[in-house]
């Protein structure tokens, strides 16, 4: 107020002295309209004054907020106090309002990069079920079209009316759903999906996809080892159990019919030990029991042995077996594990082609890699199958494994075994032509050689 009051000074001052040394009515009069006018000036000046920072201060404010440079304060040395505290407020309330919005900014960045970097793919919606935010895992998950995901409803991702449903219950009754999908296409996947209210003052609900296709996977697996296993052992173990049976019952003494079902029982009762073997085997591999002793392994003699086990079986079906391996091929490996893939392969090899065919072993050394193929020209595998026959169990006709004494348990034992000496199994086959299965192995390292 001082600032305003200052200006009326002068004049009252004036008109006292005037006053004072006239003392005339008349000149009374005058002094007193001259003061008057003195005072409707100096509250014009100061109104305009006040405009004037306040005017500036308003700019100021309003540049802030929106953003643009900011306007230099006011200059003037007659700030009136009560603007200029005004202005020190406003700056306290925005410097305020700065740094809770570099927290909000902060806090909504740090969720963003959460909810990006989670497996589970997210989507949050509106009280009327429309996206309005979702994460990177769910755009994996769900390959939207140009359409994207925000805006959109459930239905018009996802086809299922029951996770359409799940959604809107949760928007307007606020309750939480499981529920478990499958999205068809090229590779479908199996989402378990949790649907809960975002909360009682927040409209709208969230989503969290779970893609749980291998975990489904590897549960059926499970169950199928375990059906299968149990069928494998049960085949001759009733074959076994049934001959005994009836050579207790009296067949031992048809002196013709017993060595026959003696017979049977052995080889079911060899069938049952290999069966058993390959089981411990793999379930030693899976379990990584087995210590590999690594080492050099010449693939020409390992090959050789493994060949010197077939050739029963071949010579049995007239099939020639070749052997192409220069000695020079030196893998890295445990020498035990090598001649046990190269044996089963070529039992699978001799198993799996007709009378009078023939199999040939290359070994040559490719992108620093010792490669043997197990060339074969017997009845072949249908591309679909192509994927699945390393699986256990996993048999393209099961009868005729059956019939040729396989358990369904020789390449994925060969998978295993190559995976742990850090090689690799493929196939190529085409049916009634023959297949090739090629093995890949380290080359032997100079410091092994030596050792
Ligand atoms: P199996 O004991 O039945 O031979 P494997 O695990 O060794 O079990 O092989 C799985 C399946 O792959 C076999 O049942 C057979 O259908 C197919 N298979 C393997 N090797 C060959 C081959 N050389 N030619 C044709 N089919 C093969």
């Amino acid at each position: 107020m001082r600032d305003i009051f200052l200006p009326l000074l002068l004049p009252a001052t004036v008109v006292l002295v005037v006053l004072m040394v006239l003392g005339t009515p008349g000149t009374v009069l005058v002094a007193a309209l001259i003061t008057m006018a003195g005072f409707v000036m100096a509250i014009i000046a100061s109104r305009d004054s006040v405009q004037r920072q306040l005017q500036l201060l308003a700019r100021r404010t309003r540049g802030r907020a929106e953003g643009t440079p900011a306007l230099p304060s006011s200059s003037e040395d007659d700030t009136l106090e009560e603007v200029a505290n005004l202005a020190g407020a406003i700056d306290s309330l925005h410097a305020q309002l700065n740094s809770q919005n570099a927290q909000l900014t902060q806090e909504a960045r740090t969720l963003t990069a959460v909810l990006d970097g989670m497996i589970e793919g997210i989507w949050v919606t509106d009280a009327e079920g429309t996206v309005v935010r979702h994460n990177d895992a769910l755009r994996e998950m769900l390959q939207p079209g140009s359409a994207g995901i925000t805006g959109q409803r459930p239905l018009a991702l996802i086809r299922n009316e029951e996770l359409n449903d799940a959604v809107m219950r949760a928007c307007r009754e606020g309750s939480s759903s499981r529920l478990e999908l499958t999205l068809e296409g090229l590779f479908p996947r199996t989402l378990a999906i949790r649907v809960t209210p975002l909360g009682k003052d927040l409209p709208g609900s969230a989503a969290v996809f779970h893609d749980v296709t291998e975990l489904r996977r590897l549960e059926k697996v499970r169950k199928d080892f375990v059906a299968n296993v149990s069928h494998e052992l049960r085949t001759p173990i009733t074959a076994i159990r049934g001959y005994a049976e009836t050579l207790q019952s009296g067949a031992l003494k048809d002196a013709e019919m017993a060595p026959k079902m003696v017979e049977i029982i052995h080889r079911q009762s060899e069938r049952l030990s290999e069966l058993v073997e390959d089981l411990l085997e793999l379930s030693r591999l899976e379990s990584r029991e087995v210590q590999l002793k690594i080492a050099n392994v010449p693939l020409a003699v390992a090959a050789s042995r493994a060949a010197e086990t077939v050739k029963p079986k071949a010579a049995g079906k007239n099939i020639h077996v070749e052997l192409q391996l220069p000695p020079t091929l030196v893998a890295r490996g445990d020498e035990r594990a090598v001649e046990q893939v190269l044996l089963n392969l070529l039992d699978n090899a001799v198993k799996y082609t007709p009378a009078g065919g023939r199999v040939d072993v290359f070994g040559t050394l490719e992108e620093g890699r010792c490669v043997v193929r197990v060339k074969d020209t017997g009845v072949g595998i249908e591309p679909k199958h192509l994927s699945r026959i390393f699986e256990r169990f996993y048999r393209v006709d099961k009868g005729r494994s059956r019939d040729m004494g396989g358990t369904g348990l020789g390449l994925s034992i060969v998978k295993h075994l190559l995976g742990a000496m850090e090689g690799e199994v493929k196939v190529e086959s085409q049916p009634n032509v023959g297949s090739v299965f090629v093995i890949f192995l380290p080359v032997a390292t100079a410091k092994a050689a030596s050792g």
